[in-house]
């Protein structure tokens, strides 16, 4: 998973001249290496790991240090982030934004001979349920009254860089942006009884998602696996940083008809073997109407913010809310 996605070409924005340079040197080590290079400096691993699961954790000095030479080419390349704008009907110069990566990873290293990282789940599934949103909204005749701005996201996984371009040129003032909704991998397993809402405990924009996962008969669990920290690893995470209420809608893990535990079992593996993996690539296996289900929340909680009249923001005590408060100054 690590040589998939992190060796070879590696992308970053345009350096900005009022931020600090790239950094100098970065990668990987095993377990066993980073062991024993701590111990060189008299620091135990299994300490320093507990230590870090508290808040107040901040940078050891360990007194090692490591010399390294790495030849690197550099070039210039162009992608796009791809948008799709439906006016609001009155107040067309607010927007919600949808966003879902069209990016993956290409041709890469190869593995049991196969070099094309074909990104099915991640994230031709997203893309096609950004695209079906997009579609349904037009198909229905009855335009929201605040603009939806869809965007598929280029670069998201050289570290959510077609998001971030977009926060620091948007389209629309980030001011004048009322919320952002991600989706990331579509449900390609089937019905589920939950569902997850990464942020619904966050912000206000929790409330409208809750509403209609209930009318739906669909509970709203909490991330199932805070650890991983899914919610600063997806596109919708650039726009919180800047202030954006934000969501992001992943499907739930409880199949309709399946024993508990299957779809946990489901995903870990595709954790293990097909995550940024050549082999997440289609199969005829995939259902789709787990993914309507998790398109048909995303869509009718978006929907019901572009027609409301609020100013959804984040709860008190969430990290992004000082950011949301100074950009509308006062205004919420
Ligand atoms: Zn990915």
């Amino acid at each position: 998973m690590v040589r998939g996605g992190w060796s070879g070409e590696q992308f970053a924005l345009p350096p900005d001249p009022a931020a600090p340079g790239p950094v100098p040197f970065l990668g990987w080590v095993t377990r066993d290496v980073a062991e024993a290079a701590l111990a060189a400096g008299g620091v135990s691993f299994e300490t320093l790991k507990e230590a870090a699961s508290f808040r107040d954790f901040g940078p050891v000095a360990t007194g090692v240090t490591v010399t390294a030479a790495v030849e690197s080419t550099m070039r210039e390349v162009e992608t796009m982030n791809v948008v799709g704008l439906i006016p609001g009907t009155e107040r067309p110069d607010e927007v919600v934004t949808v966003t879902s990566h069209y990016d993956h990873f290409g041709v890469g290293e190869a593995i049991d001979g196969d070099s094309i990282y074909n990104g099915a789940y991640d994230n031709a599934s997203g893309t096609a349920l950004l695209l079906a949103m997009a579609d349904a909204v037009t198909s229905t005749g009855t335009l929201p009254r605040r603009s939806l701005l869809f965007i598929a996201t280029a670069a998201e996984e050289q570290g959510l860089l077609g998001a971030a371009w977009y926060v620091q040129v948007p389209l629309f003032p980030l001011s004048r942006t009322v919320a952002e909704v991600n989706v990331d991998g579509a449900n390609l397993w089937g019905e589920t009884d939950d569902v997850i809402v990464q942020g619904a405990e966050r912000s206000e924009l929790g409330l409208f998602a809750q509403r209609r996962a209930q009318e739906m008969e669909l509970t709203v669990m909490p991330d199932a696996e805070p650890e991983k920290g899914y919610f600063f690893r997806s596109d919708h995470f650039p726009f919180a940083k800047a202030g954006i209420p934000s969501l992001y809608v992943e499907h739930g893990r409880q199949f309709r008809g399946r024993p508990a535990g299957w779809g946990d079992s489901i995903l870990a593996d595709y954790t293990a073997v097909h995550y940024h993996a050549p082999s997440d690539d289609f199969s005829p296996d995939f259902v789709f109407d787990g993914a309507v289900q998790q398109g048909r929340l995303a869509l009718l909680t978006l929907l019901d913010i572009a027609d409301s009249t609020g100013w959804p923001n984040w709860f008190d005590g969430s990290e992004f809310k000082a950011a949301r408060d100074a950009m509308m100054g006062g205004e919420n």
